[in-house]
């Protein structure tokens, strides 16, 4: 019989394979760019397409074999964890080919890449394209150049697999717990009445295999997505046309707002799906739906216990991603006043019934900006950087 691949997800391992060249949240074309140039000689890049702005959209083969697997990052331009897993993911093939698992996925799989489908809104760092169009619901208008970009290489492709790769807000929780959902996944539906089609076991036992190949790094902190049915979106439209498709997402791990640590997982968690594929082995489908469901029990920072004109609130935090001289800025803003607030704080500070004062002039009221506060005569920074 011949010998299985090994999985190969250690941390030094993946130390080595990173692509230290980008960091932090704007990733946009001329990064890219920088990655195919350095890597010219390895990998032939194409230009498959351009964006309403008339930017590049950049395409890459890479593989041999008989399994079909197509995944595109980027779709909404503000969500890059994912792209930069990706690179790291070719820099580890680049860096070591004779690798078993780089051999082994080069002659079962043929991967289809799209590191960065929506490149305006990449530069922008905006969720739409520059018509302010969300791509992930034009899968059926197919309006805009990037969506029929990405149903013209899956027509021309024929992926056996499909894998749509997005980044999700600090809010969710894995289930309703105090857990994170430091990553998500989601086996989209193909039909109204949400059936357990042939193609959607086939992605669900992906899913648990991901799950179980990172449960001992990750615990219980992994969540799967509702899944209501939306034809717009890309992974229900693939689903529906029978190809199995898989929404990662990646989350928030506790202080890391650059989502470095939840890009290593996101690497991890594609070389896990990439192995089952080239194996054929996953676990059980059935396996997926003890994957709680996400919740949204979480906010970025709460003050707990406040002094709001004798009354004692809590005061719910969410950091707005604000592009600033080339860097995302956390821009802390008050989101909600309540009282006895069950929702948990990535960080909560306990006021201990003190009063509140902002650093500038100003009340405290809900969409206030909140970089400094005052509890009593003590100052703190909400800001994460
Ligand atoms: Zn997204």
């Amino acid at each position: 019989m011949k010998e299985k691949a090994k999985l190969w997800l250690s941390n030094r391992d993946y130390d080595k394979a990173k692509f230290r060249k980008v960091a932090g949240r704007y990733f946009h074309n001329n990064h890219l760019e920088d990655f195919i140039s350095m890597h010219s000689d390895r990998f032939e890049f194409e230009t498959i397409g351009t964006s309403v702005e008339h930017r590049n959209i950049y395409g890459l083969q890479i593989g041999s074999g008989s399994k079909k697997v197509l995944m595109w990052s980027q779709m909404h331009g503000n969500e890059s964890t994912t792209t930069k897993a990706v690179l790291d993911f070719l820099n580890s093939i680049a860096e070591d080919v004779e690798n078993l698992y780089n051999k082994s996925l080069l002659e079962e799989t043929s991967l289809y890449i799209i590191p960065v489908l929506n490149p305006d809104g990449a530069a922008n760092y905006t969720r739409v394209n520059a018509n302010n169009v969300d791509l992930n619901r034009d899968m059926q208008d197919l309006s805009q150049p990037e969506s029929r970009l990405l149903m013209k290489v899956y027509r021309e492709f024929q992926p056996d697999f499909c894998l749509n790769l997005h980044d999700q807000r600090t809010i969710f929780s894995a289930g309703e717990t105090n857990l994170p959902a430091i990553l998500s996944f989601l086996t989209p539906s193909s039909d109204i009445d949400r059936s357990i089609t042939g193609a959607r076991k086939d992605s669900m036992s992906l899913i648990a295999g991901i799950v179980k190949d990172l449960k001992d790094e990750l615990g219980e902190r992994i969540g799967r997505y509702d899944d209501g049915f939306n034809i717009n979106c890309a992974g229900d439209t693939f689903q529906s046309l029978g190809t199995p498709t898989i929404l990662f997402e990646a989350g928030h791990y506790p202080g890391d707002y650059n989502r470095d640590v939840t890009r290593k997982f996101i690497f991890k968690a594609l070389r896990s799906c990439l192995e089952q594929i080239m194996n054929g082995q996953s676990p059980d489908h059935r396996q997926y739906l003890k994957i709680p469901e996400n919740a949204k029990c979480f906010r970025d920072v709460i003050l707990r216990n406040v002094n709001i004109e004798g009354d004692q609130k809590d005061i719910l935090i969410q950091f707005k991603e604000t592009l600033v001289h080339d860097r995302i800025r956390f821009v802390p803003v008050i989101e909600g006043i309540h009282k006895d607030s069950v929702l948990f704080g990535h960080r909560e500070i306990d006021a201990a019934c003190k009063k509140i004062s902002l650093m500038e002039e100003g009340e405290i009221s809900e969409n206030v900006v909140v970089n400094k506060i005052f509890l009593n005569d003590e100052i703190f920074e909400l800001n994460p950087q």
